[in-house]
């Protein structure tokens, strides 16, 4: 199947991380989000080890947690010993409630409001990556204030625009983040930047977009990354410490999309930037990379339990869930394709088609259209894989709908790591 974490037991029912998915639908009801530990570690795993061995020792993937932000996950990102990328307060709140070292957080955001730059530095983010000169003004004068140097990367726009989708592109010079290459101005800011008392500027940050399969892009932001630090060098004799490579890279959410080795690809960005240091003679400087969505998106599925079936004669067939775009938005934003799978008729033939419709009063409102399953029926479990990142974190309560549970298996054994919501805990800030 699509993931290695998935399988068909003797009962032809789905399972998942060792799990039957059929058992973990009874037990926790629908819909229900299962996380995969054991691969969320793993992929932790291999940017930490390739980071190291192919950049420099103290090189390290910082984990987005905008993809998935809850306690657990920042536990589980503390003691695979990587770094976070936070950019809000409530992001940087989670993570300082789950005992995260904060000095390995860096802070993002195009919008930061004073109140979180002052929230982020009394709870001791390391790093806060800037977008725009105005902002490391406010910082410089927040810092003063409060009697310390903060530590920033400066958000560089490379110029690159990768085949993406162009709501989650955000490398070329028409973006709402960081300053640009290619009209001079981000030369300003690091002049401007390095003229501030109260900022340590320790080097650059880009991120290119999102979902990007070819590796071509990244070389290539490299590149320009590396020949910025030389020439910013050379104009005003600061060399930087650090280079943030953003995140970025794809996964395979239908057959269709190809596997990512990424060990390969961290390794050959490696090459580059090597290449490039020694032709411009610098020190390879510590390099940081933001993955979200590959850290994450495999790791989890969502269950929902089948409802009604219409059948348009001669046109088409709807499915409809307990769940929709208020625990998934992707369909409905992006066309975001995702593998459908029947989980308790597995060994069933998949000759039917049909599209998943959410339980929403909005036509978009659809997880998937046009997929082969068997012929769904009321009380059926519906599987959507590779649901791991961005479906949680970007839940709504459209319709006044609870947000499911979230289940993580360890090592085998089911766990709640954030509970279902209740109604009561829906209206809790109304008067
Ligand atoms: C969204 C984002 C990421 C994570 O991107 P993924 O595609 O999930 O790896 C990293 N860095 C920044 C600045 C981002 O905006």
């Amino acid at each position: 199947m699509i993931c290695n974490n998935l399988s068909v037991n003797g009962e032809g029912h789905l399972t998942f991380a060792g799990v039957d998915t059929v058992s973990m639908a009874a037990k926790y009801a629908t819909p229900l989000m299962l996380m995969d530990e054991s691969k969320i570690r793993e992929k932790m795993t291999i940017y930490r080890e390739a980071m190291k061995e192919y950049f420099t020792e103290d090189s390290m993937p910082l984990f987005a947690s905008k993809a998935l932000s809850f306690k657990y996950i920042y536990k589980l990102a503390d003691s695979e010993n990587i770094g976070i990328d936070c950019v809000s307060a409530g992001e940087i709140y989670t993570a300082v409630q789950a005992g995260f070292p904060m000095e390995k957080a860096y802070f993002h955001g195009n919008s930061k409001t004073e109140d979180e730059i002052r929230y982020a530095m009394e709870s001791g983010a390391g790093h806060f990556v800037c977008d725009s000169i105005e902002e490391v003004s406010v910082i410089d004068e927040i810092a003063r204030d409060m009697g310390i140097t903060q530590k920033i990367l400066l958000r560089i726009t490379p110029g690159i625009d990768p085949h993406t989708h162009k709501k989650i592109s955000t490398g070329s010079v028409d973006s709402k983040f960081g300053v640009a290459i290619e009209t001079n101005q981000a030369y300003e800011l690091v002049e401007k930047t390095l003229a501030l008392k109260n900022i340590e500027l320790m080097g650059y940050h880009c991120h290119i977009g999102s979902q990007i399969f070819e590796y071509d892009p990244f070389c290539d932001a490299a590149r320009i990354m590396i020949k910025f630090i030389a020439d910013t060098r050379d104009m005003f004799g600061f060399t930087a410490k650090e280079l943030n490579l953003g995140g970025g890279m794809g996964v395979r959410y239908t057959e269709d999309d190809p596997e990512i080795d990424y060990r390969a690809n961290i390794r050959g960005i490696a090459e580059i930037v090597r290449s490039l240091c020694s032709e411009y003679s610098l020190n390879m400087p510590k390099i940081l990379m933001e993955p979200g969505r590959s850290i994450v998106a495999d790791a989890g599925m969502t269950l929902y339990t089948a409802g009604y079936l219409k059948e348009i004669t001669g046109l088409k067939n709807y499915i409809s869930i307990d769940g929709g775009m208020t625990d998934n938005p992707r369909f409905t934003l992006y066309q975001s394709p995702y593998t459908v799978l029947l989980a308790n008729r597995m060994n069933d033939s998949c000759d039917y088609k049909c599209t998943v419709a959410g339980r929403c009063c909005e036509s978009g409102d659809i997880i998937q259209e046009d997929v082969m399953l068997p012929k769904p029926c009321r009380g059926d479990i519906i599987a959507v894989l590779t649901t791991g990142a961005y479906n949680y974190s970007m839940a709504s309560h459209y319709n006044k709908v609870p947000k499911p549970a979230v289940v993580m298996i360890t090592d085998g054994e089911d766990h709640i790591v954030i509970k279902r919501e209740t109604y009561a805990d829906m209206i809790a800030n109304e008067v």
